[in-house]
């Protein structure tokens, strides 16, 4: 059919100078004309499904998205505009760069000339490095890392670098009877974790005797399954982070998780607030007016709620232990000074208020 265009323009070439068309070329112009039609009728269906689908997209933004939500945003926060705007750019840069979205980060600080030095950037960049590489099941990045961070893994109680050995030993196994050798004098790199992992290493030598057979056909088949290496990247990322001091999901994307669970409660309160006319409760200083339980994957740190007071404790009133060893926040020890003593509320010993000490957790 490639020479279907080319007769048609000699066909329309012939009609334009007035010469009858003979049936074959009036047949391939009918035909070629349908195949337009076609065609054009098929876009325009294509087209009208985009933007059917695209229309839908803005509805049920409208649908769901809450003019209201800017009510529950203190005005104080935007108050150093600048400084604030700075901040969320960081912070989405940030993501991007644990996003492994080196390009777009890069576009971003330029388009807001924000000023990312390079020791910031460089952990994200080589966690990056070494993740593509262990997508593309090669694990030697990632090997060459954890042997030289050994140390500091072992003390975070990490078995990166032995899980990263099995990975290349069975990739050996892999290999079939060729590979044997190999595989022998390689098992050497699982001597340092001989105590650790007794058991594993075990498994691996005796899936050993299965080579000759093919592993896929032994009762070892298990070592094999792909998810070894998905669980590889999560054990990566998990370890690499804490190591490097950094947080395995960003800042970013766990505040917006947060807020997603946060807002639809924060909104009704401040409807009930409002409508009850006690405007004073909320001061959207540093506390919400209600607790919000997010999940215990937002379980970060212990906190502390001041048993006579019933509130969380906070950097302006933190926790302070008394000499008896009761614990109360600062607000209720100053309310419960009298004549310059202090009567703790529980056991009741008397004491000097000024020997309280402040507790961190
Ligand atoms: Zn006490």
């Amino acid at each position: 059919m490639t020479a279907a265009p080319e007769a048609g323009a000699g066909a329309a070439a012939a009609a334009l100078q007035g010469t009858p068309l003979s049936a074959t070329l009036s047949l391939v112009m009918s035909q070629c004309c349908r195949k337009i039609k076609d065609t054009v009728q098929k876009l325009a269906s294509d087209h009208k499904d985009i933007h059917s689908s695209v229309s839908r997209v803005g509805k049920a933004i409208d649908r769901n998205f809450d003019s209201e939500v800017c009510g529950v945003v203190s005005d104080a926060v935007w108050d150093s505009r600048e400084k604030q705007q700075q901040i969320l750019q960081m912070a989405i840069v940030e993501h991007l760069y644990q996003q492994g979205m080196l390009s777009v980060a890069e576009e971003l600080c330029q388009e807001s000339t924000l000023n990312v030095d390079l020791d910031f950037k460089q952990p994200f960049l080589e966690l990056n490095r070494i993740l593509e590489a262990l997508h593309k099941h090669d694990l030697g990045p990632a090997l060459e890392w954890a042997i030289s961070h050994r140390q500091r893994l072992l003390e975070l109680n990490s078995s990166l670098e032995f899980k990263l050995h099995r990975l290349y030993f069975i990739h050996l196994l892999a290999g079939g009877p060729d590979k044997q050798l190999e595989a022998l004098s390689y098992a050497r790199h699982f001597q340092p974790f001989a105590r650790l992992h007794q058991r594993e290493i075990q498994v691996m030598m005796g899936s050993l005797v299965y080579l000759r057979l093919g592993l896929e056909k032994s009762p070892y088949c298990h070592l094999l399954d792909t998810s070894h290496w998905a669980e590889i990247c999560e054990t990566f990322t998990r370890d690499a982070c804490s190591l490097l001091g950094l947080s395995v999901e960003s800042p970013l994307s766990v505040s917006f998780a947060s807020g997603c669970v946060a807002l639809p409660v924060l909104m009704n309160i401040k409807a009930v607030i409002e409508q009850r006319q006690c405007t004073g409760v909320w001061s959207h200083k540093d506390e919400l007016p209600i607790e919000i339980e997010l999940g215990m994957k937002c379980w970060y740190h212990s906190v502390f709620a001041c048993p006579i007071l019933r509130q969380q404790t906070s950097d302006s009133n933190p926790p302070i232990k008394l000499i008896c060893g009761h614990v109360i926040s600062r607000d209720a020890l100053n309310k419960l000074i009298n004549g310059g003593k202090l009567k703790c509320p529980y056991c009741p010993m008397e004491q000097n208020p000024a020997d309280g000490k402040r507790i961190i957790f």
